[in-house]
Parts: structure tokens; C-alpha cells; sequence
């Protein structure tokens, strides 16, 4: 098969370092010169992929795509077969990643990704992360006993969702061990419970008396110590991992075939839009990349909410954490019903950054200038981002940008306005507030688009259970509307009363007495083995 890239290497995004291989950048995480990792080249689907792979599964498509950017010696075709297996065993829909149609007469869709353990999309990346930690671990340890073992740490900050799928993706992996720190009750119910119930002896979750900034603060800290970086392997699992991207990819291309097989009216001649709730751009830009190896997708439309930056960014070209209204600086982050998508900067954005970089000053006869040419300007950006707040591209960047990527930006009113919208459609749909921002910019999309040509496949990031408040906001006070019994599966429910093991992190402790906790535990862990 000629497509196959055998030896798809990796390089940093501020070109520090080349040449890396699928592993080496899935235990690093980020770059050594902060930058981060993407593959050396995209690679095109096969030329038969529509009508070989139209009746594959998930993991069948997982498998084809994955094998497109994993070398077979790196991790031969059975193992990783086996890892997909494991990581996609867990969820609950028989088509993992099912698509419902939300409307035939507006050709609306929904990607449905929360079947997972923790109801979040995070799930398809993370519990594949997982697996992987633990096959490369487990092959660097062959032969080795006690402290000679390799050992990973995994060190994170959540304001929830994330917090929860990375501890389902690595409970009872072995040789790693994972602390995740949660501003003590910020959390929503039911991500607290999700997270403080699981009691593999892996696990530690620290109650954090503080904000999820301070929370983040100490994550940093950590990363940046020469102690504890001397005697621990630190990784992160926050979506900068390359693996999480790739990891997402499946779910395009099985929504495409799924619309294929079931979709009268979606013929060759659709065209397809993929609106995506965003927050750190990992999620879209997965898409991207499935659209750069040749999936038909017209546009991937990114959906904010008030948390606009990206949203500003395409209809300026300027990317500023601290936009200007009329004559006030606004700074921070903003609370919204979409907590989930309450970022400042999206940190994946610079993956994309480096391919337009590439696209608009490369020269097509020079690979390596054309490299060192991305590199070095998304060095000059990201810098521009740190000292002065934000910088600003070039208009053909920005029309390089706009080929492939459309933005609306959603506000908690119209987000509201929407869950209540769908519940009273027929059948009723109860979107959580993440997926409403999403569909709400689908709508908007829809009224531009003649739905005749397009279909709009709209991805639903959350179960509606995990975001009680917005809900019960838009929806309480209806005739006989009982949240518990309308949305709450019996999976959450459940996790009400089970036990619950969490350490409580004081004002007083700082960073350095996480660090003794941090370097208590895993000592503990690793002699009981
Ligand atoms: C993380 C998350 C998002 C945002 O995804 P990004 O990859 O950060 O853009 C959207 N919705 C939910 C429910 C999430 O957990």
C-alpha cells in the first residue's frame, strides 16, 4: 500500500527538534523547546478507502488511520489492534461513536461522543492515552524489577472534565501513576464523584483549597522543578498530547461513512460541514487533519462561547488574550454555562499556526527551509503571545486560515435558548450545554447553506447529565421536566453513594508540599508491587 508511511516521524511546532518517533512523543508529551509535536508529513487516505472501508466498525477505522502514523515496527499490527480493542471495549454504544439525525428536513446531525466511561468526549482520546502509556512502559520494563522500572507520573489540573477521563483511561495501568488536583468543591457533583470514586491504587486526587488557576499554578511549578524532575518522569495528558489528536481522528471519517450508509439524501455531490464546540482546538483539529488526508469536508466550523479568541482570531487575523471593547481592556477568563470551552488561549492552535506557516512561506523545492521557515515564525507568535498578550498575522494567513475553518461565537442566553429548543422538538433531544453551543452555530450555518446540498454533522461533546445546572436552567419549571429521571443515566446515579478517596490540599501546603505528596505516594505504590 503506498500510502503507508512506514517511518512517520515527528518535529516540534518552533522547530527545535526533528525527527522523533510516535513514541518518543507520546511520553514527552510537549517539546523540550516548548513547542509542540506534529507529524513531519500528513499522510493521504488510500486511493480505495470510500469503498474498502465504507462497512468498517470503529476500530477497524481506528486501526487504518492509526497505522497511518504509527510505523508497524514501532507497534506491530496485532498489538495495536489489541490496544483498540481494549480502549473502545469500554463503551456503551455499539457504534462507539453513534450518529443521530436531528433534523432529516435541515439534514442536522449529531455525533454523539460521550458513550464513553466518564460521558465526554475526552473518553476516545484518553482511553486510547492510557493503553499507550502501559504498552510502551511494559516494553521498556521487560526484565526489569522494582525500582529499576521505568515509571511514569502523570501530574494534571481539572476543572473536571478532563480530570475525570484521564483517571478512566489510566486506572490500574501499570508503572503509572496519576495525580490530578481539582479546586476542592468547584467541580460540578457529579465530575467530583466520578473522579473521587475510583479507588485503583494508582489514582490520586488532590482537593485543591484554592481555583483551578492555582490548581494549574502548581501543575507548572511541578513541570518546571529540577528536583522532582531528577528522580520522577513527569507527563501530561492535557490535550497538547499527540496522541489525543490522532486518537479523534476515528470519529470524522466513521460519521462520514455512517451518513454514507443511512442518509438517503447525502449523495457524492453533499457537501459536509462539521461544527465542533471548541475549546483548546484538539477537538476540531482532528478534523482537520482527517480533511487534509482527503475526507470530503467542505468547512469545520468552530463554535466559542464568550470565550471567544479563535472567533476573534478569524474574523481578524489578530489573536489577543485581552480584546479591547470600546475602551476597556477586558482580562481573564469568562464563566459560562460551557465550562468546558472557558479557556484564555487555545493551546492547540499553534499545531495549525505551523501548517499555514508552512503553506504561506514555505517554498515547494525546499522541505527543510520550508520547516525551519514555520518554526521560526510560530516561535516570533507564540513569543508575541507571552511578552505582549497577543500578535497578528499576515492577511494571507488569514485567508489560508478561512479555506478551511469558519467561527461563530455563542452566548449562554442563545446556548439556553437552544436546549430549549430541541427538547420540544419531536422526538425531544436533550443537549448538554456544550453540544448546544455547537448546535446553535449549526443553526446559523444551516440558514447560509441550503440544507438541499449540505449536511451539518454537529458533535456532542457531553452528556447533558454531567452539566446539571444549565439544564435544569433551561429546562426546569416545564410541566413534569424531573432531570433526575428526563437525563440522569443509572451509571451516575449509582455513583452517589460509593466510597471515596481524596487527599485535601490546604491553603498553607504550596507547591513544594504537593511535591512531597506527589513523591510519597508514588514511592508507596511502587514498593507495594
Ligand atoms: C474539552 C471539551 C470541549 C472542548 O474541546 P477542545 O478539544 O478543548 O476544543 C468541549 N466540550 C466538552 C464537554 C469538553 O469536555
Amino acid at each position: 500500500m503506498a500510502s503507508h508511511t512506514p517511518s512517520q516521524r515527528y518535529l516540534s511546532t518552533r522547530g527545535g527538534s526533528y525527527s522523533l518517533s510516535f513514541e518518543e512523543v507520546v511520553l514527552k508529551g510537549l517539546a523540550s523547546d516548548g513547542g509542540l509535536f506534529i507529524p513531519q508529513e500528513i499522510p493521504s487516505l488510500p486511493s480505495d478507502w470510500a469503498t474498502r472501508w465504507r462497512d468498517f466498525g470503529f476500530n477497524e477505522l481506528a486501526f487504518e488511520i492509526l497505522s497511518l502514523y504509527i510505523s508497524p515496527v514501532e507497534i506491530p499490527p496485532t498489538d495495536l489492534k489489541s490496544l483498540i480493542q481494549r480502549s473502545y471495549e469500554t463503551f456503551r454504544a455499539p457504534e462507539t461513536t453513534p450518529l443521530i439525525t436531528l433534523n432529516e428536513e435541515e439534514n442536522l446531525h449529531i455525533l454523539e461522543l460521550f458513550h464513553g466511561p466518564t460521558f465526554a468526549f475526552k473518553d476516545v482520546a484518553l482511553q486510547l492515552l492510557g493503553n499507550l502509556f502501559e504498552y510502551f512502559l511494559v516494553r521498556r520494563n521487560r526484565g526489569r524489577a522494582g525500582k529499576e522500572r521505568h515509571h511514569l507520573t502523570v501530574v494534571g489540573a481539572t476543572s473536571g472534565d478532563t480530570g475525570s477521563a484521564a483517571i478512566y483511561g489510566l486506572r490500574g495501568k501499570i508503572d503509572v501513576s496519576i495525580f490530578i488536583l481539582h479546586p476542592k468543591g468547584r467541580v460540578s457533583p457529579v465530575q467530583e464523584a466520578q473522579m473521587t470514586s475510583v479507588l485503583d491504587a494508582n489514582v490520586h486526587n488532590l482537593a485543591v483549597e484554592g481555583t483551578f488557576d492555582d490548581c494549574q499554578d502548581i501543575v507548572k511549578a511541578l513541570f518546571n522543578d529540577p528536583i522532582i524532575n531528577k528522580t520522577h518522569n513527569l507527563a501530561a495528558v492535557n490535550s497538547i498530547n499527540w496522541a489525543r489528536i490522532l486518537a479523534q481522528t476515528t470519529y470524522y471519517i466513521h460519521a462520514y461513512l455512517s451518513l454514507v450508509r443511512s442518509a438517503p439524501s447525502f449523495s457524492e455531490n453533499s457537501k459536509l460541514r462539521f461544527v465542533v464546540p471548541t475549546g483548546n482546538f484538539g477537538d476540531i483539529l482532528a478534523g482537520y487533519f482527517i480533511k487534509r488526508m482527503g475526507l470530503p469536508i467542505e468547512k469545520l466550523i468552530i463554535a466559542t462561547n464568550a470565550n471567544d479568541i479563535l472567533h476573534r482570531f478569524w474574523q481578524s487575523g489578530s489573536y489577543e488574550t485581552n480584546p479591547v471593547h470600546g475602551r476597556v481592556v477586558e482580562a481573564g477568563v469568562k464563566e459560562t454555562l460551557s465550562p468546558a470551552m472557558d479557556i484564555l488561549v487555545s493551546s492547540n492552535f499553534e499545531r495549525l499556526l505551523w501548517f499555514l506557516a508552512y503553506e504561506v512561506y514555505g517554498n515547494k523545492n525546499d522541505i527543510n527551509a520550508s520547516r525551519k521557515a514555520a518554526g521560526e515564525k510560530v516561535g516570533t507568535w507564540l513569543s508575541d503571545l507571552k511578552t505582549r498578550g497577543g500578535f497578528s498575522v499576515d492577511p494571507s494567513i488569514l485567508k489560508a486560515a478561512r479555506v478551511d475553518f469558519e467561527s461563530e461565537r455563542v452566548s449562554d442566553t442563545q446556548t439556553l435558548t437552544t436546549i430549549k429548543k430541541f427538547y420540544h422538538s419531536v422526538p425531544p433531544y436533550i443537549l448538554d450545554p456544550h453540544t448546544a453551543v455547537g448546535v446553535t452555530a449549526s443553526l446559523r450555518s444551516i440558514s447560509r447553506n441550503p440544507p438541499l446540498q449540505t449536511h451539518h454533522i454537529s458533535l456532542a461533546t457531553a452528556h447533558p447529565a454531567k452539566f446539571a445546572d444549565a439544564v435544569k436552567l433551561a429546562l426546569g419549571g416545564r410541566d413534569g421536566f424531573v432531570f433526575e429521571e428526563e437525563v440522569v443515566p443509572v451509571e451516575l446515579r449509582e455513583l452517589e453513594g460509593r466510597e471515596r478517596r481524596v487527599i485535601d490540599v490546604g491553603r498553607g501546603v504550596g507547591w513544594e508540599g504537593i511535591r512531597e505528596i506527589v513523591v510519597e505516594e508514588v514511592e508507596r505504590e511502587v514498593e507495594e508491587e
